[in-house]
């Protein structure tokens, strides 16, 4: 039945528009330099798979995380450039990245497509709102000069660093599940207020999680020359030493984990 839907005329029509919509989206963001070249490639890729088999409710909730994290990564970017060395990779999102933050809503949307699930709706709001939760802390975070401490120890560190919280990023993390559970759970058909919560904590227990690996098993750097601590192999013009974590856990394995980690919160929690 769900196999034949693919052959009918108004999922044809639907596929064409979603690719030429994320063709155009990709074409704008690599533009303004939101977008590496193969970051757009996965990208569209990404974008066409949820447009076409999800249609607008799908899409809705992940181009507001996607266009508002882009822009609000550009103003913090010209307001505090500084902080940029702590990371890995600059604003600009490669196909890691974009594969990391979207990669789960992919599967999500094909699971829901072949099953016509909804609970894998709920799910991929869940996997968003962890996602927007961890970029906005740290947009949010960075915006300005702020105390920041480490979410294990408490112990003062250098903002931008892994690991590290402060009031302004969790306001961040806090904000950016809000804006998501409110971009999506009107497609939801009931319970609203019980399922736009459920998208919060969810989110921000993935934020949670996502400092706590930062803090663990992240790979960190630490700089020969001016001794701070990094995600990046080079740091003022040197090669930066070997300083904690695991060599494959990168910032995109968390954010991965991360986005995964949020929808697992729901199953178990409805679980209980
Ligand atoms: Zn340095």
């Amino acid at each position: 039945m769900t196999l034949l839907f693919i052959f009918n005329i108004s999922f044809f029509n639907q596929l064409i528009l979603s690719l030429f919509i994320a063709f155009l989206i990709v074409f704008i963001s690599y533009r303004l330099k939101f977008l590496t070249i193969n970051g757009s490639l996965a990208t569209f890729f990404l974008a066409g798979i949820i447009f076409s088999l999800g249609g607008i409710k799908w899409s809705v909730p992940i181009l507001t995380f996607f266009i508002l994290s882009s822009l609000l990564s550009k103003a913090r970017k010209k307001k505090n450039e500084n902080v940029e060395l702590f990371f890995e990779k600059s604003g600009v999102r490669d196909y890691a990245q974009v594969l990391a933050n979207g990669g789960i809503g992919g599967v999500l949307v094909v699971m829901n497509f072949l099953t016509q699930n909804d609970f894998y709706y709920l799910l991929y709001l869940s996997s968003l709102s962890a996602v927007c939760a961890d970029t906005w802390a740290t947009e949010l975070g960075t915006w300005k000069k702020t105390e920041t401490y480490n979410i294990l120890t408490f112990k003062k560190v250098e903002q931008g660093v892994s690991g590290g919280i402060s009031l302004i990023g969790s306001f961040g993390a806090l904000l950016g599940t809000f804006v998501i559970a409110f971009s999506g759970v009107f497609w939801i058909n009931m319970n609203y207020i019980y399922y736009f919560l459920l998208i919060i904590v969810s989110g921000f227990a993935g934020s949670i999680i996502d400092s706590i690996l930062g803090a663990t098993l992240q790979l960190q750097h630490e700089c020969n020359i001016c001794k701070k601590i990094t995600e990046r192999k080079i740091h003022c013009g040197v090669k930066t030493n070997y300083y904690q974590g695991f060599y494959w856990i990168d910032n995109d394995v968390v954010n991965f984990i991360v986005s995964l980690a949020a929808p697992l919160v729901i199953i178990i929690f409805q679980n209980i």
